[in-house]
């Protein structure tokens, strides 16, 4: 009953039905999702939309399920916060936090792809779900697979942060941590899929997995009065979410939702992890593979699988890409903090970080409006900012102590 027709390679357009494979078994391009848009659009409506709840299954029939949704009923539709203050700051007129370090069971981006995956898995009939991870799909493959009653098998590289660590183990799957970074974590779980019937939400079952990083597109759309911004800053691991946040924009088009699209799209990056922002600054869309050194571990893909398309998009839509090294990632986490009151992980100080490059660039104009995509909380990397945080006034319990303290802080 959904209103996915199939998959379809994008490379050579060879045409699949609806199963967990992947990849194009003659040109091993990837696969996606094709969907009936003529009956969407007859059912999908900025009416019939708002009369929904407010989570991620608001524009279902643009997610490639058949039956009703089963995971992730509470997560999704995060706000979009008017970021005046540090607008201001930024010397621009209109600025937009997509804010999703709140309103997700595990306080990122990654509980929307996990929700269609896992609903997917459902309906394909699997018990055991599984993924790579840089951490917070660690997460979230955890916490909603112990809900929805999956065995768990959970890859991370074994560097993460201690704090990612164990925001996944207290939700009891099975995590194997791998002596290597993501990409050989990743590269072995490509094998491991082959052999085991498992989930992998971002190997076997990708397709429909990235498919939920669309709805980061619809919200921003929707909240923004159906309107598509001049500019979207979207920070970049895989990819993925770049190319399914402009996906959405265009469906919305396509489906008559939206009037106008005009958005660009920019790539944020750390500098130590840049594949993509440095194909897009050299003009090229060869992704060069590279080791990752950064303090966005989250973002930490040295060999992106959806880069080359990503790529495609900022080019398409005459937005940009840069990358920012690990201090100015730090000190734009505690300039969002400090002016918008939103604590986000290192993902997050990407983004403003990038931003703020874009704008000095004048790749970003201050008349325009802009959103930056903030995708996890900042509770989860706490180590990244040991060091760099303001200090503690510490005192001894009576009057005269904190006067004395107050003193010094007026000066
Ligand atoms: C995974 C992740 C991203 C980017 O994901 P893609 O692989 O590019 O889709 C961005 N921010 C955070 C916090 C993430 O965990």
């Amino acid at each position: 009953m959904g209103y996915v027709n199939g998959l379809k390679c994008r490379e050579c357009g060879r045409e699949y039905p609806v199963d967990p494979i992947y990849v194009c078994e003659f040109c091993f391009g990837p696969l996606e999702a094709v969907y009936d848009y003529k009956n969407i659009k007859r059912v999908l409506t900025r009416k019939s939309i708002e009369k929904r709840e407010k989570n991620l299954w608001r524009y279902k029939e643009l997610l490639p399920i058949d039956g009703e949704p089963q995971v992730g009923l509470k997560s999704g539709f995060t706000p979009l916060i008017k970021a005046d203050n540090l607008a201001k700051v930024l010397g621009i007129k209109e600025l937009y936090i997509k804010d999703d370090t709140v309103a997700h069971p595990t306080l990122s981006f990654k509980d929307r792809v996990v929700a269609v995956a896992f609903t997917k898995a459902k309906e394909f009939g699997f018990d055991t779900v599984a993924c790579a991870s840089t951490g917070n799909l660690a997460h979230s493959v955890s916490a909603q697979g112990a809900k929805a009653g999956f065995k768990r098998f959970v890859f991370i590289p074994a560097t993460l942060e201690q704090s990612k660590i164990v925001a996944s183990l207290v939700y009891e799957p099975n995590l194997i941590a791998v002596d290597g970074n993501y990409d050989e974590v990743n590269r072995l779980c490509s094998e491991i899929a082959n052999k085991y019937k498992w989930a992998f939400v971002n190997i076997n079952i990708r397709p429909f997995y990235a498919e939920g990083s669309k709805t980061m597109g619809f919200e921003i759309t929707e909240q923004l009065g159906w309107e598509s911004p001049d500019n979207v800053v979207v920070p970049c691991a895989s990819g993925s979410l770049l190319t399914k946040v402009w996906k959405a924009f265009k469906e919305f088009k396509e489906i008559g939702i939206l009037k106008e699209l005009k958005t660009k799209v920019f790539a944020a990056q750390a500098t130590g992890c840049s594949p993509i922002s440095a194909a897009i600054k050299s003009g090229t869309d060869v992704i060069k593979p590279v080791k990752p050194d950064t303090v966005a571990k989250s973002l930490a893909i040295g060999n992106p699988a959806d880069g080359f398309y990503a790529t495609q998009v900022v080019r398409e839509t005459g937005g940009y890409g840069e990358d920012v090294s690990d201090d100015e990632i730090i000190e734009a986490m505690k300039l969002l903090a400090k002016t918008e009151g939103i604590f986000a992980e290192t993902a997050g100080g990407v983004t403003i970080a990038t931003t703020i490059k874009l704008i000095e660039q004048g790749k970003i104009g201050g008349n325009e409006t802009t959103v930056a995509c903030i995708t996890g909380n900042g509770l989860k990397t706490q180590e990244a900012l040991l060091g760099h945080t303001a200090e503690v006034h510490h005192i001894k319990p009576n009057m005269n102590a904190f006067e004395e303290i107050l003193e010094k802080i007026a000066d």
